[in-house]
């Protein structure tokens, strides 16, 4: 299968995320011969890290689940030989939620978080038992099920009590980006099982370990990477990709493209006029993207005891109305209202997180020095004191910047927000009426974060194999 030229590949592949990685991993295993090429000068997308002043700080992402015995990351890794190399390591717990009422922890040991979560709410221990045992233990066809469903009417079938609902959500907010109402019960309670149950796994000494060592293993598997390098068009001819158009390097043919970046770029951008039906257009135009994150960096001299575990995610909840903590994120103004943290592993950096919107440069220009300096007051009132005096460097990436970095539309944190009506879009599926041309990544409406897109990616690789005859389970 392998052609002789430079100027033709197999299969080129826009965007080194993680999704477009491990599609190109998987596709080079099989022997195919495969270009990825990625705008900016690193791979990893939203999963990179950087560095200012001497500290390590992950971009956007910081952690993955999944990756217990048989979970769908864990496969993935290994099928690369890649699990003895990446030396993942679990933090535990993964998550806490403080509320002003309680702190829930969740523990790698999932008994031990259902007996503290029965201890905190009696009356409802039975219904938290059967929730998380049927969570854990649902199959593809109650997923199906639950794709019509919102996670508020998941909920409500088992719960009364509001505060308990209100903490069960607050990290299905964060991690999905939508309130309970909106955020269908399949994405829901995916992020249940495969965030917050089975989560906290990191890599190596930062994020950006996990795209690194996948672009090397692609390159050994025999795969071209390109750093710097932009995709500008979609070649198709008779509803059939023909290659890729790519800044300063020119016209490159494949015999299918993949594309990782987001949806809108690819159909209205990248394949240009006339090539996609009107009504797919329409559709994908009418579409609404998941909310950013504002992303504060800090950089700290003096680790002390009222930091939280390092690696563990710290939710603030600051009261049970989780409608209406939404939609003040929504309509952000300079001031955070819930947020979630993370001390960092090698406990030299915080990361914190708060949902937000997409607005124009100018907005953040005005405002995000008053948004750091509130969002930092705002954690060390509520859980972690004097924490001023110890920040030596500070910074915050605004949705703008998830844009400029990722090119993903609105800076959306998740791809596109997953009301069960958005969910499975069929149009938007891993292969597309392009002959050819498939899409990998978050924008796909099937799932999203790290497990979800590598799964994608490696789904993507299996229906091109399929097609050229030539997978091996
Ligand atoms: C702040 C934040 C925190 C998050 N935290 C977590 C977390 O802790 N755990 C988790 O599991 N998930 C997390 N997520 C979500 C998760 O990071 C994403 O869902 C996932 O990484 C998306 O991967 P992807 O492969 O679909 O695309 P992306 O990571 O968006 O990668 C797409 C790539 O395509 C490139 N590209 C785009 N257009 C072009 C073009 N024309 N030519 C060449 N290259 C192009 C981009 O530069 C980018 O590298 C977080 C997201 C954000 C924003």
């Amino acid at each position: 299968m392998h052609g002789t030229s430079n100027k033709h590949y197999d299969v080129i592949i826009i965007g080194a995320g993680i999704g477009g990685l491990v599609c190109g991993c998987y596709l080079a295993k099989a022997g195919m011969k495969v270009l990825i090429v990625e705008q900016h000068h690193k791979p990893g997308g939203y999963c990179t890290s950087f560095k200012r002043n001497g500290f390590t700080f992950d971009a956007a992402a910081h952690s993955f689940g999944s990756y217990r015995k048989n979970g769908n990351m864990r496969r993935i890794i290994e099928g690369l030989d890649l699990d003895s190399r990446l030396e993942v390591k679990r933090y535990d717990p993964s998550d806490i939620i403080v509320s002003p009422d309680y702190k829930v922890t969740f523990w790698a040991d999932t008994d031990r978080t259902v007996q503290e979560l029965q201890h905190a709410f009696p009356k409802e221990a039975e219904n938290i038992s059967n929730f998380v045992t049927n969570l854990i233990n649902f199959r593809p066809i109650d997923f199906a099920i639950l794709r019509k469903k919102t996670f508020k009417e998941l909920l409500d079938q088992y719960f009364q009590n509001d505060q308990l609902k209100a903490i069960l959500s607050i990290p299905v907010l964060g991690n999905g980006a939508l309130p309970p109402s909106l955020i269908s019960a399949f994405t829901g309670s995916k992020i249940f099982t495969e965030f917050i149950l089975d989560g906290g796994y990191y890599t190596g000494k930062c994020m950006q370990t996990l795209p690194d060592t996948l672009t090397e293993r692609f390159k050994e598997l025999g795969g071209t990477i390109k750093t710097s390098c932009l995709a500008k068009k979609i070649e198709v001819k008779n509803n059939e990709t023909k290659g890729v158009v790519l800044k300063d390097l020119g016209y490159i043919s494949s015999k299918y493209v993949v594309s990782n970046s987001d949806v809108r770029q690819t159909f209205f951008e990248l394949l240009g006029d006339g090539v996609a039906r009107r009504e797919i257009l329409k559709k994908i135009d009418a579409m609404v993207p998941s909310l950013s994150i504002f992303t504060l960096y800090l950089g700290i001299n003096d680790p002390h005891e009222s930091l939280p575990d390092a690696g563990t995610n710290v939710w603030f909840l600051p009261d049970y109305n989780i409608e209406k903590l939404y939609f003040s994120a929504k309509n952000m103004t300079s001031d955070i209202k819930y947020f979630m943290m993370r001390f960092s592993p090698d406990k030299k950096t915080i990361l914190a997180f708060a949902n937000a919107p997409f607005r124009d440069k100018g907005f953040w220009r005005n405002n995000k020095q008053t948004i750091i300096n509130n969002f930092i007051k705002k954690i060390e009132d509520v859980l972690v004191p004097g924490l001023s005096s110890r920040i030596v460097y500070k910074d915050a990436a605004t949705p703008y910047t998830m844009y400029r970095y990722t090119l993903n539309y609105k800076g959306a944190a998740y791809g596109w927000a997953t009301f069960p009506s958005q969910l499975f879009t069929p149009e938007l599926r891993m292969m597309t009426p392009i002959k050819g041309l498939f899409l990998a990544g978050h924008w796909t409406t099937h799932t999203q974060g790290i497990p979800g897109v590598a799964y994608l990616g490696y789904d993507v690789a299996k229906l091109i194999l399929k097609k050229e005859k030539t997978y091996r389970k």
